[in-house]
C-alpha cells in the first residue's frame, strides 16, 4: 500500500529526475488534467492538447517502469475539482502518511501548493524539478545582490559556472556574443526547405477535450498534429534540428518572412517548458554536435546557446525575484482594450496578420514576430499590459507565466520600467521592412508617415515617443531619438502626432 502521495504538474515532465530512479511500492504518483488549470486564461487549443498528450504519455511510461500512478483526465467528474481536493480524496481513500511535491515554477501553483500543505495534519515537503541550469536558491543569490539585472553579466556567469563555450578560462573564440552577426533578412527570391516535425492524429484526444465544454482559441488539424509531445521523438527532433537547423539559425533568427513560418528556429520551446528534455541536454548535444561540424559557425552556435542557458533561466530569475508585484506593473500606465483582431487576423497591416494569423493556425510565431510585430504595435498603440499578457499566456505552445509574463510585460512592454530592458522594443516600419517582406504586399506604404496609406508603426512610433518624453527623454539609449524629433518643424511634427490620434481612434479598422 502506498504511504507517500507524490504530485507531477503538467509542466513537470522530467524522467530522469531522481524521483523516478527506483520503483518503490510505498509511493504512488498523481497526475491531473483540471479545469482550474484550463480555464483561467482561454488557451490555444494546440497548446492544450500538447500538454494533455504529454502528460498522459508520461504516465504511461512512469506506469510501464513499475511505478503506480493515478490519473485524472479531462473527462473525468474530478477534472471540476481543484488539486487540493482530489489531492484530499487520495490522501484518505489510501491512508497516506506524506504528501510530496515538485517546486513549481508558476508563483500561482507555488502558492496554492504551499497553503494546502500548511493545512494538511501529514507531513510534506517540496523538491526541486532538477530541470534548470540554477536552482531556486541559486537564482536568489544571484537577483537578491543587484539592483540592476544585466543579462549578459548573469549569462557569463552561467557559463563560467558549467564551462560551456569556454576555452581556458576565456570565451571560446575570443568574444562572449556574436549577435551583430545574427541579423539577416532573407534575400528576394532566397528559396528554403522549411523543417517539417511529422505530424500524428490525435483526434479523440480533440474530441475529448471538446466534449469537456473547455473553451480555447485557435484552429487545429487535429488528425494532422504537429507538435511534439514526447522525450524520444522530442531528442530525435534535436539531432535533426542541429543537423539542418542550426548552421542557419544564427544567420536568420530575426529574419521573417510571409512563406517561412519557422525558418531555422528550433520549437524546442514546448520541449523545453514541460521539462521533457532539459536546457544541459540540448547544450550538451549541440556542442557535441558542433564538435563533429565545425564548419558551423560560432555565431549559430553563440547564439542558440544564450537563448536556452541565457535568457530562458534569466526571465526565470527575473520572474523570481518581482512576483507577485511584476504581473501588475504598468510602466506608462497603458489603459487601451486590444483590438478584436488579434482574435482573428483581420488586419490590413500584412505583418500583423501574417503573425497574428501563424498564432491562430500554429500556436507559435518565433522571437521576433512576438517583439517585433505583435508586441511592438501593442506598445505603441497604448495597450493594457494585462491584455496583452492575456493574449500571449493563451496563445503560444511555450507559453507558462514564468517565461511569458518576462518576455511580454518585460522585455516586449517594458511595463516593468526596465527591469529586463534598458530601452522599449520599438521601431517605425523601417525595422519591419529591413528583416521580412511583409511590406511588399501591403494595404500600407512603408515609406510613409502621413497619408491614407501611410503605414500606421510609422506615426505611432513618434507619437510614443513625445507622449513618454519624461519617462524616456533621460535615457542615454534614446536621447538621439528626441534629437532628432526635436529637428523636425513643428508643422511636420504635428502632421504626424494627428495622423497617429486618428489612426489609433479607428483602430479596429487598420
Ligand atoms: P528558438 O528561436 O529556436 O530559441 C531556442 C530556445 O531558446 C527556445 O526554445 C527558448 O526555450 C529559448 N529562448 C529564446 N528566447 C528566449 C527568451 N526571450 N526567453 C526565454 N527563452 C528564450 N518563450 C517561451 O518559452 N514561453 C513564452 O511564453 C514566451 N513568450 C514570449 C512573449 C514575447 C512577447 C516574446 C518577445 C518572447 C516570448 N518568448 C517566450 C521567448 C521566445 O520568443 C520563444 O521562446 C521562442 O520563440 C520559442 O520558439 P523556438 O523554440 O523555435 O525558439
Ligand atoms: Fe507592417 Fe507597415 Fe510594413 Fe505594412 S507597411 S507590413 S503595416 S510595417
Amino acid at each position: 500500500m502506498p504511504k507517500v502521495l507524490r504530485l507531477i504538474l503538467g509542466d513537470q515532465l522530467n524522467e530522469k529526475h531522481s524521483w523516478f530512479s527506483k520503483v518503490q511500492d510505498d509511493v504512488m504518483y498523481c497526475m491531473m488534467e483540471l479545469k482550474q488549470e484550463t480555464g483561467y486564461v482561454r488557451h490555444h487549443i494546440q497548446k492544450i492538447m500538447a500538454f494533455f498528450d504529454a502528460m498522459r504519455n508520461f504516465s504511461c511510461i512512469l506506469e510501464e517502469r513499475g511505478h503506480q500512478v493515478k490519473y485524472i483526465k479531462i473527462s473525468d467528474s474530478s477534472s471540476n475539482k481543484s488539486f487540493g481536493d482530489n489531492l484530499n480524496q487520495l490522501i484518505t481513500k489510501y491512508n497516506i502518511e506524506r504528501f510530496e511535491y515538485m517546486l513549481p515554477d508558476e508563483y500561482r501553483l507555488d502558492m496554492q501548493l504551499s497553503e494546502y500543505c500548511k493545512g494538511l495534519n501529514i507531513t510534506s515537503s517540496a523538491f526541486d524539478t532538477e530541470h534548470f541550469m540554477c536552482t531556486r536558491e541559486q537564482l536568489k543569490e544571484f537577483f537578491a545582490t543587484r539592483k540592476t539585472y544585466i543579462l549578459e553579466t548573469f549569462y557569463r556567469d552561467i557559463r563560467r559556472r558549467h564551462d560551456i563555450l569556454m576555452d581556458d578560462g576565456e570565451p571560446m573564440g575570443g568574444k562572449w556574443n556574436y549577435d551583430h552577426q545574427n541579423r539577416e533578412s532573407l534575400k528576394r527570391g532566397e528559396q528554403l526547405e522549411e523543417l517539417e516535425l511529422a505530424d500524428r492524429n490525435l483526434e479523440s484526444l480533440f474530441k475529448e477535450i471538446k466534449d469537456s465544454g473547455i473553451e480555447y482559441i485557435g484552429r487545429v488539424e487535429a488528425e494532422k498534429f504537429k507538435w511534439i509531445s514526447r522525450r524520444d521523438e522530442g531528442l530525435e527532433w534535436l539531432d535533426y534540428w542541429l543537423d539542418k537547423g542550426l548552421p542557419k539559425f544564427g544567420k536568420y533568427q530575426d529574419a521573417m518572412h510571409n512563406e517561412y513560418k519557422f525558418l531555422f528556429h528550433s520549437r524546442l520551446s514546448f520541449l523545453l517548458n514541460a521539462k521533457l528534455i532539459s536546457p544541459k541536454e540540448i547544450v550538451e548535444r549541440t556542442l557535441e554536435h558542433w564538435d563533429k561540424n565545425k564548419h558551423i559557425e560560432i555565431a549559430s552556435v553563440e547564439g542558440f546557446v544564450r537563448q536556452i542557458i541565457g535568457w530562458r533561466e534569466y526571465m526565470r530569475g527575473i520572474y523570481w525575484a518581482h512576483m507577485p508585484n511584476y504581473s501588475s506593473l504598468n510602466f506608462f500606465n497603458h489603459r487601451r482594450n486590444l483590438p478584436a483582431w488579434f482574435w482573428t487576423g483581420q488586419t490590413k497591416m500584412n505583418c500583423m496578420h501574417h503573425a497574428i494569423s501563424q498564432s491562430l493556425d500554429d500556436a507559435y510565431a518565433h522571437h521576433i514576430q512576438r517583439l517585433m510585430v505583435t508586441g511592438n504595435f501593442a506598445l505603441l498603440a497604448g495597450v493594457n499590459p494585462d491584455e496583452i499578457d492575456a493574449w500571449y499566456l493563451g496563445i503560444y505552445i511555450d507559453a507558462i507565466e514564468w517565461v511569458e509574463i518576462t518576455n511580454t510585460r518585460g522585455m516586449s512592454q517594458f511595463a516593468d520600467g526596465g527591469i529586463v530592458g534598458t530601452k522599449p522594443y520599438v521601431s517605425s516600419a523601417a525595422y519591419i521592412h529591413k528583416m521580412s517582406n511583409y511590406c511588399s504586399d501591403c494595404h500600407y506604404n512603408h515609406k510613409e508617415k502621413t497619408g491614407e496609406r501611410a503605414c500606421p508603426f510609422n506615426s505611432m512610433y513618434w507619437r510614443f515617443y513625445e507622449l513618454n518624453r519624461d519617462k524616456l527623454a533621460k535615457n542615454p539609449r534614446i536621447s538621439m531619438m528626441y534629437r532628432t524629433w526635436d529637428k523636425m518643424d513643428d508643422a511636420k511634427k504635428q502632421a504626424y502626432l494627428d495622423q497617429a490620434e486618428s489612426y489609433l481612434e479607428s483602430i479596429e479598422e487598420l
